[in-house]
Order: structure tokens, then C-alpha cells, then sequence
């Protein structure tokens, strides 16, 4: 996975790859997505940081979750990593039938 360079460091561990297209991840109740660009989606993500700026003060960026998140337990109402644990789950039954 390759991201190109007009996407600022900071987001590029909150930037995923799904096969429905990228999401931003966010602290708040919904991820941003899917986009059809990292750029896009790193464009959203800009613009969703200044809306919340001072209302959230927890330090930025986000341990990986990818593999340990649970779809079923996650409140979120759109979430990047929800899709791709759906669709690795998916993989992996494909894989083994
Ligand atoms: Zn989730």
C-alpha cells in the first residue's frame, strides 16, 4: 500500500485501504469514507480535525488496530476498521472453503 506524498505524515497511520475505497479513521462516532483517494480521504480528515480542534484533547494519532478490532463490540456508525475486519473475515472464509 502506497501513499502518496501529498498526504501528510500524521494521517498516513490514519488513512486505510478497503476494497469499498479509503477511510480516515477519527476519534469521534463516525470514520470518514469511503473515498476513492488517499488524498481525499487525508482532505477529509484535515478538515474533520479542525471542526473538532479543542474539543478533544487526547494526543493525536491512533495505536494500529488492524486484526484486533471487533466489528461486533464497535459503537461507531461508520467505521474504517469495521470494513476491514469484515472484509478480511470474508478473505479468510474464502480462503478455506
Ligand atoms: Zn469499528
Amino acid at each position: 500500500m502506497r501513499i502518496e506524498s501529498a498526504v501528510p505524515s500524521e494521517h498516513k497511520n490514519r488513512l486505510i485501504h478497503t476494497v469499498y475505497g479509503w477511510y480516515a479513521l477519527t476519534r469521534e462516532q463516525t470514520d470518514l469514507g469511503p473515498f476513492d483517494s488517499p488524498n481525499e480521504a487525508s482532505y477529509a480528515l484535515s478538515r474533520h480535525i479542525r471542526m473538532h480542534k479543542g474539543l478533544n484533547q487526547r494526543p493525536l494519532g491512533r495505536p494500529q488496530q488492524m486484526h484486533l478490532h471487533d466489528p461486533d463490540q464497535c459503537t461507531k456508525n461508520n467505521c474504517g476498521l469495521c470494513v476491514e475486519a469484515r472484509v478480511f473475515r470474508h478473505s479468510l472464509a474464502v480462503a478455506v472453503s
